[in-house]
């Protein structure tokens, strides 16, 4: 029987349960959490507000563990190996966006948390490909977040081709942006912070902000106009979408990976200026590695709070109160 904490409805408390979780499928691995990062659709999935939601609900997909079993079919991965597991927990591998890489654009692809139990657990299972191994340099502690977090915010640095000499500027300094911003320095761009909150403004430089701008001066973003080659938008609140479409250069990108419910943009700058407005779902299997890999090499780790798992429901009332810095981390004490 695994053990987990629980919702039983959207406004509820997690409480422990145990369930079966059936037999290991062939090509699944079992990970003992040891860590795991709670990440705001933790919060937005407790509480239904993307319409997907079974309860009893099992959140955490920002698992750092160890693997303590293997389906039958699975090779290149051993019992005891420190591994983590993210937003995706398995995709189809037969597809055309599997097979050419993009398995995280899978349309079949499995949420760890949707529809199944995640890593507020003792143990969580996925397949094989998506239980990414945790190279040396990166500590468990504080290397689940990137596995969620960390991967949805490098993504777009690699997918837009983003060059070194690029100009590269971040929405929102909080649990994605704080590791955006340390990104994008790390790939050597020249990075600008965007927030709300002119107190961030001395971490956000700390974190590789060459530049910081309180986004409530209504002058701030007239100043930037015409400068950057992507602007990542990290939050989920609706934007004056036509005045940072008006910050980038020619050709340049707004990417989206916050959840705002709609962009709305006029269409002649976009237009005129060759410019575009997307956005990404985390990352595929490969990048995942890659991350890691540059997370190692530039030692760049997200900035955690640790929480007892045992407190889960305070670490969640801390994060739903705004008062995370930056992303907060249950440590499992079964
Ligand atoms: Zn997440
Ligand atoms: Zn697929």
């Amino acid at each position: 029987m695994f053990k987990a904490y629980a919702a039983s409805s959207a406004k509820g408390d997690f409480d422990v349960i145990e369930f079966d979780p059936g037999p290991l499928g062939y090509d699944e691995v079992e990970v003992a959490v040891e860590y795991c990062g709670v990440c705001h659709s933790d919060l937005s999935m407790k509480r239904n507000e993307w319409w997907m939601t079974k309860y009893p609900f099992v959140g955490g997909h920002e698992v750092a563990g160890r693997v303590v079993a293997l389906g039958e079919g699975v090779e290149g991965l051993e019992v005891g190996q420190r591994v983590g597991v993210g937003w995706t927990s398995a995709s189809c591998m037969r597809c055309d966006q599997c097979q050419s890489g993009y398995q995280n654009r899978c349309p079949s692809v499995e949420g760890t948390i949707v529809g199944r139990h995640g890593g507020f657990a003792d143990r969580v299972r996925a397949q094989a490909a998506w239980t990414i191994p945790i190279p040396e340099g990166v500590d468990s502690v504080d290397c689940g977040p990137l596995f969620c977090g960390g991967l949805t915010v490098f993504n777009p640095l690699a997918e837009n081709h983003i060059s070194p000499t690029g100009r590269v500027a971040v929405i929102g300094i909080g649990g994605l942006g704080h590791m955006a911003l340390q990104f994008a320095n790390a790939w050597g761009c020249e990075v600008t912070a965007f927030s709300t909150s002119p107190d961030k403004e001395e971490e956000a430089r700390k974190m590789g902000a060459h530049h910081f701008l309180s986004t409530r001066d209504s002058d701030a973003l007239q100043s930037v106009a015409g400068k950057f080659d992507m602007v990542l938008d990290t939050v989920n609140a609706p934007l004056d979408w036509d005045a940072y479409v008006n910050t980038l250069r020619p050709g340049g990108k707004l990417h989206v990976v916050g959840a705002a419910p709609k962009v709305e943009a006029k269409v002649f700058p976009l237009l005129m200026g060759q410019k575009s407005i997307g956005a990404s779902p985390t990352g595929s299997i490969v990048r995942a590695k890659e991350m890691l890999e540059f997370c190692a090499r530039h030692e760049i780790k997200p900035l955690i709070e640790t929480f007892p798992m045992s407190k889960i429901n305070d670490a969640m009332q801390h994060l739903a109160d705004g008062k995370a810095r930056y992303r907060v981390v249950l440590e499992a004490d079964w």
